[in-house]
């Protein structure tokens, strides 16, 4: 066992979270898709700062106005202020886990992108006692992330995800799920999604050298069928947190 690492009973009674996991990929790649089956399965809170920000938007609030604005050019948001909402979830989490709601830790989805972002989650665990478990890069060749990206819809309605060569009811407007309108992501029409995949090799990249550092990072294919990817990662998970004897 590694020294300091403490028993899921230790973690249980001191109300401290056993697990924190990053889901590391490019765009496209399948974090959000992953991270929908792990959370529940494993007791983790998702904690994707994409959604925070649609959510935000959703809510018509002039922070929402100025956010659209950065998410539909395929910008990232400034550092403060997705750090300071990052926080402010973490602390929302910490008193979940007091009420003893059975959350086990926290599943990182687009969070952290910059190195900021990094060493300020840093930060924040580290003020809890705390520390990231383990990293998992989603692994996918750039010409699968293109076509991926160019071809997603979305349901305004009920969020449901298509994409135009999987499911041929994507190309219409209107969801078959819900009625609600079928669009495409402004973020995933081809300049933005250039911005976003450079941006991505300019400053979230180099964070897989820095968990690497930390010998806390797996990379996982990510170019195969969605249970596939789901069963790698979950044995990275349970291997690294029971290597940790939090299990
Ligand atoms: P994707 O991973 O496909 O970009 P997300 O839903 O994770 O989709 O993010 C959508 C957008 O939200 C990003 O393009 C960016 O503008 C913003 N965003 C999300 N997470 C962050 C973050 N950690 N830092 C800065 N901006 C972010």
């Amino acid at each position: 066992m590694e020294t300091g690492a403490c028993s899921a009973q230790d973690a249980r009674t001191s109300g401290i979270f056993p697990v924190h996991v990053i889901l590391m990929g490019a765009q496209g790649s399948g974090k959000g898709t992953q991270a929908a089956l792990l959370g529940p399965e494993l007791k983790l809170a998702r904690i994707a700062t994409g959604d925070m920000f649609r959510a935000e938007i959703g809510s018509g609030s002039p922070l929402g106005v100025e956010l659209r604005a950065i998410l539909d050019r395929g910008d990232l948001v400034p550092d403060d202020l997705t750090n300071s909402i990052v926080r402010g979830r973490i602390a929302h989490l910490v008193e979940t886990r007091a009420n003893g709601e059975g959350v086990e830790g926290a599943l990182f989805d687009g969070f952290p992108r910059t190195d900021a972002q990094a060493r300020a989650l840093d930060d924040i665990l580290a003020d809890l006692h705390e520390t990231v478990t383990s990293v998992i890069e989603i692994d996918v060749p750039r010409d699968v992330l293109i076509r991926r990206l160019s071809g997603r819809r979305i349901c305004v309605g009920c969020g449901a995800v298509t994409h135009v060569e999987s499911s041929p009811s994507s190309g219409e407007v209107i969801c078959d799920r819900c009625g609600g309108q079928v669009i495409q992501r402004e973020d995933d029409k081809p300049d933005a999604i250039s911005r976003r995949l450079a941006l991505y090799d300019q400053e979230t990249a180099p964070l897989l050298d820095y968990y690497a550092s930390q010998g806390k990072l797996t990379q996982v294919d990510g170019d195969r069928a969605i249970d596939d990817v789901h069963v790698s990662i979950l044995a990275v998970i349970q291997l690294r947190t029971t290597a940790r004897g939090a299990v």
